[in-house]
């Protein structure tokens, strides 16, 4: 699958969404990022429990991230309209616009300026990544979905969001389990981290000449690996540039990318500190814990430097929204339950993220073949999607109850 967020096949899709969701008898709200809430009404007035995610992808995406979770809303909203079902409260669907960050680069940035975090005319503003000048604002006014709705929870206020997502990791497939009740999304800070020595040949410069960023740059990632490790935390780095590039030249200058993740804010925050001293005593030419074991002592050293790019803390989810869905789980799989069930820390971000700032949410997982995603091979079993399918409206009607019994 590739639909770019507001792409000609992304109007598409949203078209269809619009002309399902108001033939299951909703009515369709477009905000000024073009995020869809698909409303259907209640006994009484109130604002809408939803079932939220996105209908982009990646460039070479698959067919379930974020599809599942808006597709088996509306296949709710199918059944309680052939059911002839009203509910207490309204509910509904939500289509968040570039949820991805793949063509205009803020992962979740519709979400987050819903949520009051992302600034409105930062996000209209961002570019589409690569050669093209649309902006956000220029692609949504273009395809038609620049709403004339505030984007913002106080002009669309939500009770409650329940996302149905793929676990895009492989453990409830390992562990042959069925659904993964969310109990929140773990921490990360990303970094660039800057190690400079120098230039040089790389047939006249004996090894204790050199000041070789890239192999002070090397034990850095290996030590982050380590330092990790060490707390069950995840470090990774996606990105390296080294200058100048060439077979001959010793790079002088290497940026590479760090990302810590855990479900605690302060084992980031050790691992990150941990790291800054380490890194500063391998950029010294220190050994730090047998890294320069066989190494060739230089008199030259480098120098390192951190930029914080990204700071997301830790977010947990609502116990209401979570016992909803444990309740769902129970009805569905009975004595099994502990067996087919996993309560499960998200390790991507997602637009629960935001709106778990403002107003209570959760979300449900289903396994994801081989843990494979952001990739045309990315595959929930039929059967598996309908378990979520199930749990998820079963979550919102459960929600729903405890509202009109105003337990919530
Ligand atoms: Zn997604």
């Amino acid at each position: 699958m590739s639909r770019l967020a507001l792409s000609d096949t992304d109007k598409q899709a949203r078209d269809w969404f619009a002309d399902t969701t108001k033939s299951l008898g909703c009515k369709v709200i477009v905000d000024a990022m073009g995020n869809q809430f698909a409303i259907r009404e209640g006994l009484k007035e109130g604002p809408p429990t939803v079932a939220g995610s996105h209908l982009d992808t990646q460039p070479t995406g698959g067919r379930y991230d974020g599809i599942l979770g808006v597709t088996a809303g509306i296949e709710m909203l199918r059944t309680l309209h052939n059911n002839s079902i009203t509910t207490t409260f309204p509910v509904g669907v939500v289509n968040w616009t570039n949820e991805e960050g793949a063509r205009f680069p803020i992962s979740m940035v519709s979400s987050g300026v819903w949520a009051g975090s992302i600034p409105l005319s930062h996000a209209h503003d961002l570019k589409e990544v690569g050669t093209g000048s649309a902006t956000m604002k220029s692609e949504l006014e273009r395809i038609g979905y620049l709403g004339d709705k505030d984007c913002s929870f106080e002009a669309v206020p939500l009770a409650a969001h329940f996302e149905l997502h793929i676990e895009q990791g492989p453990i409830l497939e390992a562990e042959n389990r069925k659904v993964g009740i969310v109990q929140g999304v773990q921490a990360y800070k990303w970094f660039t981290v800057s190690v400079r020595g120098a230039d040089c040949h790389t047939g006249t410069t004996s090894f204790s000449h050199r000041a070789d960023a890239l192999l002070v740059a090397s034990k850095m990632i290996v030590y982050s690996h380590r330092a990790a490790a060490r707390k069950g935390a995840l470090a990774s780095t996606g990105i390296l540039t080294l200058k100048p590039g060439s077979t001959n030249t010793v790079p002088g200058s290497v940026d590479f990318s760090l990302d810590i993740r855990s479900p605690d804010n302060h084992i980031v925050s050790e691992v990150e500190a941990d790291c800054k001293t380490a890194f500063a005593k391998i950029a010294a030419g220190e050994d730090v814990e047998g890294l320069n074991t066989d190494f060739v002592a230089s008199s030259k050293s480098c120098s390192v430097d951190w930029k914080l790019d990204t700071d997301s803390p830790a977010t947990k989810f609502h116990p209401e929204c979570i016992s909803c869905v444990e309740d769902a789980a129970k009805s569905i799989f009975g004595g099994e339950t502990q067996a087919l069930t996993k309560p499960m820390t998200s390790g991507a971000g997602h637009d629960s993220v935001y709106t778990s700032k403002r107003c209570p949410t959760t979300m449900i997982f289903v396994p994801s073949r081989d843990g494979v995603s952001h990739n045309p091979v990315e595959f929930t079993k039929p059967e598996d999607c309908a378990m979520g399918a199930q749990v998820l409206m079963q979550a919102v009607l459960r929600y729903d109850r405890k509202r009109a019994e105003g337990k919530v």
